[in-house]
């Protein structure tokens, strides 16, 4: 790990997604004392598709998001780490939506984004970026990073640079260096890996260079990678390449669909003997407790988050297989996504949207988002990985 950069409330290896926001469970026991891990991912996206309740109150008592957390049991020295969401809506963008031909209408302007930081009280937040694709032309490429510069400087305006995380994109070293330049000048000192899932889609290797060549001209400062495309990666990630951390919804998602972590392999509850785990929740988990159960589902998630990051801390002890039917060999190795692709379409909350008008009218804010115009050009292609 990292030891060059840390604050009070630093981050830690896995950052889990805690979508406290928008699925009630995160707010009630067990999972609000949360002891699973000590950083946690937040998205502003979360903020936006949440129509409960809890918000409201939560904006008109004047507390952060964090603070009305911590009331709850939330422990307030884990760390809270901001994010777009960005990602997240691309992959609907991309998914179930545009096959059915459906215009999914989920952008977030960066005041959205911003008011849902400024309310998160988060620790660090991250910059909001554009993916950059490996297919894409260099003027499309150019366009995106002037894009990014400008939300990085517009969040700079709004919170200091040693709570910013920001995203590194890119797919050759010219630009890869030129935005570590750009950010370092202005002294940021944790940084981020975006793009990585549909450059892992892309080609391997540029993945794989790609990822190095990051972690070696940011080295000496925090490095987080966004997207965990396998669960199998996480070593990778972790113990090859190097990076500090990792954000994940996976598990949850797993958790969901009744799969079993153990190490890095993914088992269908079906297979797995609970009483080969001393934790805590399979002590709950068996057999007898239906798996359709909401317990069952909780225990499972609990499990899950304890087992990936205890081998995120420790890759060794993965290797230690519990006793697992053989069939897991061949599940495991089903590709995972980090995300889901869901049919719904989200809406920003409306207290949110009533509050980002009232903010609007007050400081005509400007929808940079689909208002920034490209000044400059930068050379984006010049070298390969
Ligand atoms: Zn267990």
């Amino acid at each position: 790990m990292n030891s060059s950069v840390g604050f009070e409330n630093g981050l830690w290896r896995l950052i889990p997604k805690n979508h406290f926001v928008s699925m009630s469970f995160f707010r009630e026991e067990p999972l609000i004392n949360w002891g699973y891990t000590e950083s946690v991912l937040f998205t502003a996206y979360d903020v936006c598709r949440s129509s409960d309740f809890w918000i409201d109150s939560v904006i008109r008592s004047g507390k952060t998001l964090k603070e009305a957390m911590t009331d709850l049991g939330f422990p307030k020295k884990t760390s809270m780490m901001a994010d777009t969401g960005v990602f997240e809506m691309e992959a609907k963008k991309a998914g179930i939506a545009r096959s059915l031909g459906i215009d999914v209408d989920i952008a977030l302007t960066n005041e959205e984004i911003f008011e849902a930081y400024r309310l998160s009280g988060a620790d660090y937040f991250v910059s909001p970026d554009e993916i950059i694709q490996p297919t894409e032309s260099s003027e499309e490429m150019n366009k995106k990073i002037e894009v990014i510069k400008h939300n990085f400087t517009d969040l700079l305006d709004e919170f200091p640079a040693r709570k910013i995380v920001a995203v590194i994109q890119g797919t050759n070293r010219s630009t890869i260096t030129m935005i570590f330049d750009f950010y370092r000048s202005h002294g940021i000192r944790h940084f981020a890996i975006g793009g990585l899932i549909p450059l892992w889609r892309h080609d391997k290797e540029l993945f794989k260079k790609t990822l190095n060549y990051v972690r070696k001209i940011t080295k000496g400062n925090w490095l987080h990678a966004f997207g965990l495309p396998i669960l199998r990666l996480l070593p990778f990630y972790l113990h090859k390449v190097g990076v500090d951390s990792i954000d994940t919804s996976m598990l949850l998602y797993l958790s969901a669909r009744r799969r079993y972590v153990v190490g890095f392999e993914i088992v269908p509850v079906r297979l797995v003997d609970f009483a080969s785990c001393e934790c805590v929740a399979c002590s709950v988990l068996s057999p007898k407790l239906h798996p359709r159960r909401y317990d069952f589902f909780m225990n499972l998630y609990i499990q899950n988050i304890v087992e990936a990051a205890k081998y995120s801390e420790n890759p060794e002890l993965a290797r230690k297989k519990k006793v697992i039917a053989k069939e897991s060999q061949i599940t495991g190795r089903r590709r995972q996504t980090d995300h889901r692709v869901e049919s719904k379409t989200p809406r920003c909350h409306p207290r949110l949207g009533r509050l980002l008008k009232r903010r609007f009218r007050r400081t005509q804010d400007i929808n940079m988002t689909n208002q920034v115009r490209v000044s400059t050009q930068t050379d984006a292609n010049s070298e390969p990985m």
